[in-house]
């Protein structure tokens, strides 16, 4: 029972593995504190002795050796328990010393309480232990000594100076050992206190460190993420000022990720970010940095370099790392990337502005074709100030009615009849004139506001068609631009079928231009919404075919009712006519055996229309016949036209 209670309250816990650290530095921080503590008492011990007793050497001697003999210790032992038990028995011989120096005076026994109560200070009960021992074993010693007359350097020895006895060393030696068991008591709950103190402060460590990765690394990825990006990159910056020299910030956008995310699942798309996360960080150098910093979005930072030229190579082979094909999930990918470059300091000094350069050079890259890297340059900030311009004077342009479409007529080769048009967009700017759509069709599907215009077309179009239904002419086709952007809009087709419907035309009057990027992009999405827009009777007519890669296989899977060949296929048609077009040749042929109507775009020249003529190319659009006009003109042709050949289309 009474061992239970003993051990309850006397087990000490030994100190865990996370706590070690943190109680050996306070093992020498207070092995130093109690150094201190015995100099001082060496000083008090020596001052008093020189003063008023002739027992100085006790102090300045006795006190030296105990001293020397711990710093000396200390070099050896300092923060280990032997070092602790010394000062546990050095403290405690400076009581000794103090009790011969005074005679056995009763008074000088406290200061075993007091050194006894500074032990405490260790979170350790041994120095305790040590030094009660060494009370006692004194005790019993000097106070047989005492009882025998000794004297110890002409001293005679006290420990008691009211007269010796065992009872009085037994008296004292059970209020060293009360005060010993007190005193453990209370180290032992030190201790215990310390050893949580640590386990709380390691559990929010470690959860600040946990936190601080997550928010400073992409959960997906594991690379640095935009705000530990921009942290470090203050550092570089930093650097590369010290030492004059550049980096570079290199933006990466995967090209067609969003095919891959929405054909095979976020699942693929996500492990392929993750390979093409590794294979980056695999190439680059220590020095470098690759952060994720969105969907498909990385940032390299290509540091420590003086001159620009040395960046070509490197970025080169981070192209063609791209080249290889990836595997992910027993699914072989092809993959490649566009790169956007702009230099410290020379495009900008400001890290938000060299993060948007690199932007904008990307997607330059992008437009010029993919696959490829565009560094920044001050032409190309200046083309996109002018392009946030138009992108803000488009609305207003709208709002004023600015906006125009213009008809180029589309011929029946053979008879020279209009059969329809194409209706082309046109910006007639108040200040500026006349824009052409190439110069905003790209800004307007950027900035999405080719939403808004390409509803107008969409309506203007099928209200065209009507008018020249009302203007008694039969069977004239008007087919307009759809750009991929506007596939996005949930309801193109609502808005065709309405347009169709107000207007109350013949579906089969309207058609709709879609170039191959249309077909690339949101493919799944994109072939639900073409069935359904054919699924009105509305014609769809492959625009400017012949320049992608995807052609077969597409043209097989979308609903495609004809062909226009690319204006680069009319071209290469030259005047002598001794060259064959072997490319134009097969398209032609193909678009004849899959039925769909062919028709050849950008004609200027009447051998190339005799050209086409004779292999098979049923119409045609050109400036040879006409440019885009505007509406009433283009009633006027078709007056002309139309009077000009017979009802049956043959020429009179
Ligand atoms: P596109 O769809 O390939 O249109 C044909 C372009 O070739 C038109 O340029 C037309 O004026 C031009 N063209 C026609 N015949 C000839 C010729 O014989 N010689 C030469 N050199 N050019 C010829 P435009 O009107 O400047 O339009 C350029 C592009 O802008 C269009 O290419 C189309 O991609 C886009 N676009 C035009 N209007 C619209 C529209 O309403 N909506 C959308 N989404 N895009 C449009
Ligand atoms: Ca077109
Ligand atoms: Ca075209």
């Amino acid at each position: 029972m009474i061992r239970t209670t003993l051990a309850h309250f006397f087990q000490f816990q030994s100190v865990p593995a996370f706590a070690e650290k943190n109680f050996t530095d306070h093992f020498i921080y207070a092995d130093k504190v109690m150094l201190t503590l015995i100099v001082i008492q060496w000083i008090i011990a020596t001052a008093i002795t020189s003063i008023s007793y002739d027992t100085y050497l006790y102090g300045f001697v006795g006190g030296g050796l105990i001293t020397l003999t711990l710093f000396a210790a200390y070099r050896v032992f300092k923060g280990t328990r032997t070092m602790r038990a010394l000062v546990g028995v050095g403290m405690m011989l400076f009581s000794l010393i103090y009790i011969q120096q005074h005679l056995g005076r009763i008074e000088m026994h406290f200061h075993v309480f007091i050194a006894l109560a500074i032990l405490s200070l260790y979170k350790d009960i041994l120095p305790i232990i040590a030094a009660a021992a060494t009370t006692i074993l004194h005790h019993g010693v000097f106070n047989f000594l005492q009882l025998h007359d000794i004297s110890l350097f002409g001293v005679p020895v006290m420990v008691f100076n009211y007269g010796c006895g065992m009872d009085i060393v037994l008296l004292h030696g059970i209020f060293v050992v009360a005060e010993t068991m007190v005193i453990g008591f209370i180290v032992k709950l030190q201790i215990e206190y310390a050893i949580e103190l640590n386990r709380s402060e390691n559990q929010v460590l470690g959860l600040n460190e946990e936190l601080s990765f997550t928010s400073l690394h992409d959960s997906l990825t594991g690379l640095p993420n935009r705000h530990s990006l921009y942290t470090q990159l203050n550092l570089i910056v930093a650097n590369a000022n010290r030492n004059d020299r550049k980096f570079a910030v290199l933006f990466l956008d995967l090209d067609h990720f969003k095919n891959i995310n929405d054909t095979l699942g976020h699942n693929v798309g996500d492990e392929l970010l993750k390979s093409v996360a590794q294979k980056l960080k695999s190439i680059i150098r220590e020095n470098d940095i690759v952060a994720r910093i969105g969907g498909d979005e990385f940032i390299i930072i290509l540091n420590d370099f003086n001159e620009v030229r040395v960046l070509e190579p490197i970025i080169t082979k981070i192209l063609t790392l791209f080249h290889h094909e990836w595997t992910v999930k027993s699914h072989f990918l092809r993959l490649s990337t566009s790169i956007g470059v702009a230099i410290y300091p020379d495009d900008s000094k400001e890290i938000d502005e060299l993060m948007k350069y690199a932007d904008i050079a990307m997607y330059k890259a992008k437009a010029e074709g993919r696959d490829q890297f565009s560094f920044f340059t001050a032409t190309l900030n200046a083309k996109v100030h002018e392009e946030v311009d138009i992108a803000n004077d488009m609305h207003r342009a709208f709002e004023e009615e600015e906006f125009e479409l213009y008809y180029q007529p589309k011929v029946h080769i053979e008879s020279g009849k209009i059969i329809g048009a194409e209706a082309l967009l046109r910006w007639n700017h108040c200040t500026k004139g006349m824009i052409s759509p190439d110069q905003f069709i790209h800004i307007a599907e950027n900035t999405g506001f080719i939403l808004k215009l390409g509803t107008w077309i969409i309506e203007e179009t099928a209200r065209i068609i009507r008018r020249i239904k009302d203007a008694g002419y039969a069977d004239i086709h008007i087919s307009c631009n759809v750009s991929t952007r506007q596939f996005q809009n949930l309801n193109l087709y609502g808005e065709i079928k309405n347009a169709v419907q107000t207007n109350q035309i013949d579906p089969t009057l309207l058609s709709i231009e879609i170039t191959e990027s249309v077909m690339m992009d949101y493919l799944e999405v994109t072939l639900e919404v073409l069935k359904k827009i054919k699924g009105l009777g509305v014609h769809i007519c492959r625009d400017d075919f012949g320049t992608g890669y995807s052609s077969l296989s597409y043209l097989r899977r979308f609903p495609i009712d004809s062909l226009k060949i690319d204006k680069s296929f009319v071209d290469d048609i030259s005047c002598c006519q001794k060259n064959e077009t072997i490319l134009l040749n097969t398209i032609i042929a193909m678009g004849k055996t899959l039925n769909l109507n062919v028709i050849a775009e950008g004609v200027e020249q009447g051998y190339q229309m005799e050209y086409l003529k004779e292999r098979g190319c049923e119409f045609y659009q050109g400036y040879y016949f006409s440019k885009p006009i505007p509406e009433k003109a283009f009633f006027e042709l078709l007056k002309k036209n139309h009077a000009s050949l017979g009802t049956d289309g043959e020429l009179i």
